[in-house]
């Protein structure tokens, strides 16, 4: 069944369906109308396999993706002009240009956190490249899942584009499928799974992976303002954002200070009692929950914690660890959940050094208002992205690529960035066979010739 769908896909792909300019416009213009018309079900369903608040919903996954349409739609036509490049003086007359043209048929395979844009973003690039595509919502969110399956035949070519819904299974016997193309978001773990499989065909893999993303905070920033733009950053979603900040790094000082004003933007911004506020949102599964709960006894606990743990509603309030030791559980793994551990370090030296100990983030942030720190983290560390200022929100700049780096992952997407994932950039040398100006370089090599070529190709080139 899933082989017969996708030899269906690559059949309409050989025939050339999804190749036109006008085709491809067609289905990013139907990909918008289905986020505008379905916008209320799409929210309904984000609701129901994370809590999500409609407005979130429209912030950072439908207006987002309609976004990132428009931008495509406007500048397709230039992003898919050929590149002309200069041919070199011994082959004129000639021209050169690079050409982008499609895959094929492409794999995206999303996972559950943001699962409308995390699924349809990629769909969005490989659309624009004029690919076929597989979808692959994640099964972590039912409801999201079952209605993309729904909706996306209704509103693109179902002839030329896919949603796979299942699980691991499903997963599995589509990466037994040769793609051109596996556009991969989640975990670092099933990322080699992904890119083990895609071996076999050699087919090219884009994966978007997580991590720790660690924010310093600099003395002398405003920590009113900071604490507010990081509280918003990790509480989204609940914390399960692949570019939330993880941690916290700031001396001794800087942290007493922060403290009380990062507890008073979660009241802020929550209330009292978030578990009552329709704006926080809820851990996706059981095994997600306890998973979170178990990394509660590193440091002291200064908002939230076990007195904010619902097991039955998977809720967990916002919580904030501070003095949390290094070597604690808390900072071994990504945590993609509403705990946030303060660490002390000594100085800037330190929390580089402390940075570059780990795998490459997927962001990293600053808080500083010196540009000799800003710049040394900048040119001293390694991340798929930088924020200064402020977190998350660089993946919302089109001009920007969005991925990561190392253990964050491999290759980038969001705007001209997809296009290039998504298509082959062809070189194209076109020369007339009259005059024919190679004649130097046939053989036979004379003596003479020989003298001549070393002459004037050198100089040429
Ligand atoms: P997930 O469990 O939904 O898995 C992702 C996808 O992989 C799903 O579609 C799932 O069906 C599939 N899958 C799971 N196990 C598989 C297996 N054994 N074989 C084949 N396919 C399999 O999501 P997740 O991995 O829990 O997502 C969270 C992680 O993703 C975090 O690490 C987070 O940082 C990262 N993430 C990264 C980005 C990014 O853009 N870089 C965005 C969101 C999440």
């Amino acid at each position: 069944m899933i082989a017969g769908r996708v030899t269906g896909l690559r059949e309409m792909f050989d025939a050339g369906v999804t190749k036109p300019v006008a085709w491809r416009r067609r289905q990013l213009e139907g990909l918008r109308r289905l986020l505008l018309d379905r916008a209320t079900e799409l929210e309904t369903a984000l609701f129901d396999d994370l809590g999500k608040s409609p407005v979130e919903s429209e912030v950072t996954e439908i207006g987002f993706l309609v976004a990132e349409i428009d931008h495509t739609l406007k500048n397709l036509k230039r992003w898919l002009r050929p590149d002309r490049v200069p041919a070199p003086a011994a082959l004129l007359p000639a021209s050169a240009r690079v050409m982008r043209e499609p895959l094929g048929v492409v794999l995206v395979i999303a996972p559950w956190n943001y699962p409308v844009q995390l699924l349809l973003g990629p769909v969005i690039g490989a659309l624009a490249a004029g690919n076929a595509v597989v979808a692959k919502p994640s099964e972590l969110a039912p409801a999201t899942s079952a209605l993309l399956a729904r909706l996306v035949p209704q509103y693109l070519d179902p002839r030329a584009v896919a949603v796979v819904e299942g699980a691991v299974c499903e997963t599995t016997q589509l990466l037994d499928q040769r793609f051109d193309h596996i556009f991969y978001t989640g975990n670092g773990t099933v990322g080699r799974i992904v890119m083990a499989a895609a071996v076999k065909n050699l087919t090219p893999v884009t994966l978007e992976l997580g991590g720790k993303s660690p924010t310093f905070i600099d003395e002398g920033v405003d920590l009113k303002a900071a604490a507010k733009r990081i509280v918003w950053g990790k509480f989204l979603n609940a914390g399960q954002t692949c570019v939330a900040p993880d941690y916290l790094l700031a001396t001794k000082q800087v942290a007493a200070a922060l403290e009380p004003h990062l507890v008073a933007a979660v009241r802020e911004f929550y209330g009292d009692d978030p578990a009552s506020n329709p704006d926080y949102g809820r851990i996706v599964n059981d095994k997600h929950f306890t998973r979170l709960t178990g990394l509660l006894g590193d440091g002291r606990i200064a908002l939230g914690g076990w007195d904010q743990a619902d097991a039955k509603t998977r809720y967990l309030g916002p919580t904030i660890l501070m003095d949390v030791p290094r070597d604690s559980a808390v900072m071994a793994e990504e945590i993609f959940g509403p705990i946030l551990p303060v660490v002390t370090v000594d100085s800037v030296d330190d929390a580089i050094g402390f940075i570059r100990c780990g795998d490459k983030p997927l962001a990293l942030y600053v808080f500083s208002d010196s540009a000799r720190v800003r710049r040394r983290f900048l040119t001293e560390t390694s991340s798929g992205g930088v924020g200064f200022g402020v977190p998350a929100a660089q993946l919302s700049v089109a001009g920007l690529p969005f991925g990561g780096v190392g253990e964050s992952g491999m290759g980038a997407y969001h705007g001209e960035w997809s296009l290039d994932t998504f298509s082959h950039r062809k070189a194209v040398l076109s020369k007339r066979l009259t005059p024919d100006t190679l004649q130097l370089i046939y053989p036979p090599f004379t003596e003479g010739k020989e003298k001549l070529i070393r002459r004037v190709l050198r100089r040429l080139s």
